[in-house]
């Protein structure tokens, strides 16, 4: 199921198998034009403005339903939810749910979100907060959506069959998820995302990083951070750097409370940063910033000063969340509804497409060790 070309990903547009460039928004320019226009006209695409790159296009993503290449992505997500439990792995509540209300509410989500164009959702909930990969499976099939899923805990919810783990052996087990399966099916994740307590990791949160970083090192693969202040995503950076995790498979997800200068410290050492308030009107776990001139300025620095391969941009918005009191004011139709269009009036429709799309394919890209 992880050869390419076989049991792969879910439908995808014939033009896309053809290696085209899919993306409506961009406008067929130069030698591209001449190559693709006719045939892009023959798909029913509108034309584009430039082929993304083909290091880009022939990049590989590990998804719930097998592995796509770049070029099979349209529009992209970077970090969104379906299913999240805050209940806890240790709550007799913790994903006590009635599923088929659950399937429902996120294949309805993804179908909307399809209707917009995205075919590529980078899921970001892990181990502790409800990752249920049955469900993100169901989901890419009934929608026609590849989903990207992680390994890693969230913070200190490690799920009890794992208590009394050495750090080796629950890295033994996020790189059996990366490479092999989760939960005795073969559905590999793609990526291993971790969390650090805001103000500091706890000794717990550093216990996964750890093993996170042995687990990244061996099989080439990105780790991705929940921090939103820069004096903790430095103490986890230092711990990954100590097992020997390169930053340029790093993604700072929730950067946009930190200083932008602090953003460009981490990316002059290869990291991506992400904001990923889109769409939120307050913020009340991290208090940043919400609207979209603030998230606009971000990306525009971080553009102006090199780093315009190292910033990805989504909503962080939960579909079904158990229990439902927890639901916060995300939209993740607003991404492609609205913001992609005040992005492209800022930097441009290549720039946006870059950042949307691209960039998200290169950051969430497999193991350079996965076959
Ligand atoms: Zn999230």
């Amino acid at each position: 199921m992880n050869q390419l070309g076989t049991q792969c990903g879910v439908p995808t547009p014939k033009a896309a198998e053809e290696g085209l460039v899919v993306s409506r928004r961009r406008l067929l320019g130069g030698a591209a034009a001449a190559v693709g226009a006719a045939t892009l006209v023959q798909a029913g695409f509108q034309p584009a403005l430039a082929a993304a790159p083909a290091e880009v296009q022939a990049l590989v993503l590990e998804t719930v339903t097998g592995p796509i290449k770049g070029s099979d992505v349209e529009r992209a997500m970077a970090h969104e939810h379906l299913y999240v439990d805050f209940n806890g792995p240790t709550d007799p509540a913790y994903m006590d749910v009635d599923w088929s209300v659950a399937l429902g509410a996120c294949v309805n989500a993804a179908n909307k979100l399809r209707a917009q164009g995205v075919n590529l959702m980078i899921e970001w909930t892990n181990l502790g907060v409800g990752r249920n990969v049955l469900l993100l499976r169901h989901v890419a099939r009934r929608a026609g959506l590849n989903i990207v899923c992680p390994t890693g805990i969230y913070k200190s919810l490690v799920p009890p069959e794992f208590a009394g783990m050495s750090i080796d052996e629950l890295a033994a087990i996020f790189v059996r998820e990366l490479t092999k399966g989760v939960n005795g099916t073969g559905i590999r994740v793609g990526f291993i995302k971790i969390a650090t307590t805001e103000t500091g990791a706890t000794e717990s949160d550093t216990f996964v990083h750890k093993a996170a970083g042995i687990a990244a090192k061996e099989v080439g693969c990105t780790i991705a951070l929940h921090s939103p202040h820069f004096a903790a995503t430095k103490g986890v950076v230092k711990v990954l750097e100590e097992e020997g995790v390169s930053l340029d498979r790093f993604v700072w997800g929730h950067a946009q409370p930190s200083k932008t200068e602090e953003h460009k410290e981490l990316a002059a050492r290869g990291a991506t940063v992400q904001y990923d308030a889109i769409s939120a009107h307050s913020d009340p776990f991290f208090h940043g910033p919400v609207d979209d001139e603030s998230m606009l300025d971000r990306i525009e620095a971080m553009v102006k000063a090199g780093f315009d391969k190292q910033v990805v941009v989504s909503t962080d918005a939960s579909v079904y969340v158990h229990p439902p009191k927890s639901q916060y004011d995300r939209t993740n139709t607003y991404l492609y509804g609205y913001f992609e269009a005040k992005l492209q009036k800022r930097l441009g429709e290549a720039m946006a497409a870059q950042v949307l799309r691209d960039n998200v394919i290169r950051a969430f890209r497999r193991g350079d060790k996965v076959t």
